[in-house]
């Protein structure tokens, strides 16, 4: 495995893999690495002869009261399980050499950006794009494996794919949960061991609603607020649970087509994020 932690380096190799007929998938992270980034690997594998991840904690999708100084890191490890995993190039850029000191050029999608997460985490989109254009101008892959547990990442990076024609097709890789349900997130280790315990909340009330979905319940309304009755029997408050359409993430009252059901749930350790597609 080479790691490379200069974008020009990394783009030069990436031309030279292209030159020599190599296809290229790419599984973008932030590090902290858990089962689900390594099941994403994997997925990569699946597609492509070369397997290029990044690890970039990216400042600019942090917003200035959020977790960017204390999000974990750990390179070492990480390191391993790429090895392990058999990835062929660790792109492990620093801040400096990705955002010079006059980067002046940001990229925002204007829709599907506005709602969820979006509406509590103002600029994190732009931050978002901004990084991934960059990334897929450096990496250049044919395909790019990203997690069912980012919903509303998914969606718009793959707008921004579709508006911006980049040449790249987005896999979507499903959530890899712990045995109890939680969604792995690299977040989950800053909750106390009672959070811990208590964040399996959010996929029980994924299951409850998914339960009233398949015993005919189409009433948006109805499903919240069975959701929130969950949530609310623990100490995590509720940041947002919304019903959307799946396509233009616009609220719905009566689900008749498929239907996106996201929640955030703000613990004191960390802000947890799941969703499931109701349909
Ligand atoms: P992150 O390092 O949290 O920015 O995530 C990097 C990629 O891994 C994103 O495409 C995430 O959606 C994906 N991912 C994070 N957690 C999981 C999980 N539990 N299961 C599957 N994919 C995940």
């Amino acid at each position: 495995m080479k790691i490379i932690s200069s974008p020009e380096e990394m783009q030069k190799q990436a031309r030279l893999l292209i030159q020599s007929g190599e296809d290229i998938s790419f599984v973008p992270t932030m590090g902290y690495l858990h089962a689900g980034h390594v099941s994403l690997m994997k997925i990569a594998r699946e597609y492509a002869d070369t397997v290029v991840v990044s690890i970039f904690v990216n400042p600019s999708q942090f917003g200035p009261n959020e977790d960017l100084a204390a999000y974990p890191r750990d390179f070492e490890r990480d390191e391993k399980l790429c090895r392990e995993a058999g990835v062929d190039f660790l792109f492990y850029p620093n801040s400096e050499n990705m955002y010079l000191d006059d980067h002046s050029l940001w990229l925002s999608e204007e829709a599907l950006s506005t709602v969820l997460c979006g509406a509590s985490r103002h600029g994190h989109f732009r931050g978002v794009c901004t990084i991934v254009a960059k990334l897929l101008n450096i990496v250049q892959p044919d395909f790019m494996v990203l997690g069912e547990k980012d919903a509303q990442q998914l969606r718009v990076l793959r707008r921004m794919v579709r508006d911006l024609n980049f040449h790249v097709e987005i896999i979507a890789a499903p959530t890899v949960r712990e045995a109890d349900g939680v969604a792995m997130s690299s977040r989950n280790k800053y909750l106390t061991p009672a959070e811990r315990k208590e964040a399996v909340c959010l996929f029980q009330s994924l299951e409850k609603a998914k339960a009233l979905f398949a015993g005919g319940e189409r009433g948006a309304e109805k499903i919240k607020a069975a959701v929130r009755t969950v949530i609310k029997a623990t100490s995590g408050k509720v940041d947002y649970i919304e019903i959307v359409d799946d396509e233009t993430l616009q609220p719905v009252q009566t689900l008749e087509k498929p239907a996106l059901l996201a929640l955030a749930v703000k613990f004191s350790g960390a802000r947890l994020i799941d969703n499931t597609v109701l349909r």
